[in-house]
């Protein structure tokens, strides 16, 4: 893939402002909707991944980020599926990784970290100061429970070559009922130990998998009471615009997110919009309003992008309606991992 130079690259166009005029600096992009594990929540065991046929290739991926860069886009994530196992996903990071400090404040990436090892010291060398990683459970059996085959050792491994790698580590934890709810504080002590920011998330209704939702979902709520008891908390100011609060643990540079889209709605200030592997531009979780962007790009040429981004911010909806209830249907059928997580 070859860097453009900003001397090449469109004008500058306005910034992005939707109908509720929320302006949108955040992009997050899912490069496979395709994963090396199979997490519960997630996924079903048998899924159907998308034919190669229907992805946009990396060159289409950077070129309607650098479109969003351009009309104020400062955070790209790159999330999945794992991103990590699509093939040259390393040309993605390095050609995004240009725009960093020239238009991006910051390029992320969410990761479950089996691949971490290989990749972390050329994530570091292309701009990524900072990942997520999941993890869901410290404790091996567990972990291979919740994830169906993972292996935790090569999650802390790989979170060890992010950290020597100079990385800086957020974990992201799922808040299971019956599976990791009994940990969820002493994965929030060993975070503090290991200088690591932990979010905890509560389980969203998101495409079909295996079990009811319902039977594991885990209000963060009364997650949030168990570890005040424990720990100093302390409100702190950052926000990034999505649907997480913090506290922070006094003393300590361990940040604590609270991500409960089902407890707490926070869509006033949302920031973001996401695009999929396929190239469809969606502006939120949990709606299923697209416009295919790839498809605009294809057709018509780079020319063309800012009228369809335009298009689809109009109809960014106010707030997505996730609701969990025994024997409810998801409330979009397309799983996180192919929206980008
Ligand atoms: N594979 C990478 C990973 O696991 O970090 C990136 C993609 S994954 C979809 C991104 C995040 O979404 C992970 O932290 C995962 O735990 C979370 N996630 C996936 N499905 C979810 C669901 N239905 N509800 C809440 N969080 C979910
Ligand atoms: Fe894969 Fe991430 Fe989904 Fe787990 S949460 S199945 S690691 S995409």
């Amino acid at each position: 893939m070859v860097p453009v130079p900003s001397s090449q690259s469109p004008a500058p166009a306005p910034m992005l402002v939707d109908a509720h005029g929320r302006t949108i600096r955040y992009l997050r992009i899912s490069v496979t909707d395709r994963c090396d594990l199979r997490c519960r929540y997630c996924m079903a065991e048998a899924m159907t991944f998308l034919p190669r046929s229907a992805l946009a290739t990396l060159e289409e991926i950077a070129l309607i980020a650098e479109r969003f860069i351009a009309r104020g886009v400062t955070k790209i994530r790159l999330s999945g599926g794992e991103p990590l196992v699509r093939r040259d996903v390393g040309e993605l990071v390095t050609r995004l990784g240009l725009h960093v400090g020239a238009g991006l404040d910051e390029l992320t990436m969410t990761t479950n970290g089996t691949r971490l090892r290989e990749h972390a010291p050329a994530l570091a060398a292309a701009g990524i100061r900072r990942v997520n990683v999941s993890l869901d459970s410290l404790d091996p059996d567990r972990f291979r429970f919740i994830t169906r085959h993972g292996d935790v050792a090569q999650v802390l491994d790989g979170i060890a070559a992010a950290r020597e790698a100079g990385l800086a580590v957020k974990i992201n934890a799922v808040a299971l009922k019956g599976l990791n709810e009994d940990e969820l504080g002493d994965m929030l002590a060993w975070c503090v130990r290991e200088g690591h920011d932990l979010a905890l998330i509560e389980t969203m209704p998101l495409g079909a998998i295996d079990e009811d939702r319902t039977d594991r979902f885990l209000p963060l709520t009364g997650v949030f009471d168990t570890l005040a008891a424990r720990f100093p908390l302390v409100r702190d100011s950052h926000r990034t615009g999505g649907p997480a609060r913090y506290w922070r643990v006094e003393g300590t540079a361990t940040r604590l997110g609270l991500i409960s889209p089902l407890t707490a709605n926070f869509c006033d200030g949302c920031n973001r919009v996401r695009l999929t592997t396929e190239g469809k531009l969606y502006m939120c979780l949990g709606h299923d309003d697209q416009v295919d962007l790839k498809g605009v790009l294809r057709a018509e040429g780079i020319g063309a992008l800012d009228a369809a981004i335009d298009l689809a911010l109009a109809g960014k909806p106010k707030r997505h309606d996730f609701r969990i209830g025994a024997g409810e249907a998801p409330a979009v059928a397309r799983h996180m991992s192919v929206t980008g997580g």
